[in-house]
């Protein structure tokens, strides 16, 4: 059997995981970068990304941010890294804002996800509480 040859054009974020994905399935695959791998001129520059289920952009977003967190903690089990940290995350906003109140519904009511919402002198506390449990 012939197996299918892929080019894949730029190996930042998505060119890399297209890579990574397509040579897993069997296909020849040959990413073209312009710069060296891990250069900093792309998006996937810098230090670190945030991922958040709590998504206040819509609830829809959750199950492919959940596929997301899989294939993150895929990459650490087969690296041995802690490329992707998980860890608890705060959104701080005025009372009743609508980004805290859909960013809640989105993680919670929708789809189960623990989150909460604290007000006024409670965050501190509870903010302790819950950061020193996830971490
Ligand atoms: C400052 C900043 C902060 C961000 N924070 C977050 C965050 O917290 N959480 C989050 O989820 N997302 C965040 N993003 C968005 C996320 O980083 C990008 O959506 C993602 O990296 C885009 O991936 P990409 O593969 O499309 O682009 P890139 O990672 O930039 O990859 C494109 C690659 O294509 C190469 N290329 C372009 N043209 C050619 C060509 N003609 N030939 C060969 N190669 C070529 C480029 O050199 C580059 O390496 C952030 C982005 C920025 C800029």
């Amino acid at each position: 059997m012939i197996s299918p040859r892929v080019i894949v054009a730029g190996v930042g974020t998505m060119g890399a995981a297209a890579c990574a994905h397509i040579a897993r399935r069997g296909a020849d695959v040959i990413g073209l970068e312009r710069f060296s791998i891990g250069h900093t001129f792309g998006s996937h520059s810098g230090q670190s990304r945030a991922y958040r289920l709590a998504y206040y952009e819509h609830p829809d977003y959750v199950p492919l941010l959940r596929r997301a967190r899989e294939l993150w903690m895929d990459i650490n089990e087969r690296t041995g890294r802690e490329v992707f940290c998980p860890v608890g995350g705060v959104y701080l906003a005025p009372h009743g804002a609508d980004f805290v109140r859909i960013a809640h519904e989105a993680a919670d009511t929708t789809y189960g996800q623990p989150a909460m919402t604290v007000e006024g002198l409670h965050v501190h506390i509870a903010l302790c509480d819950t950061l020193s449990h996830n971490l």
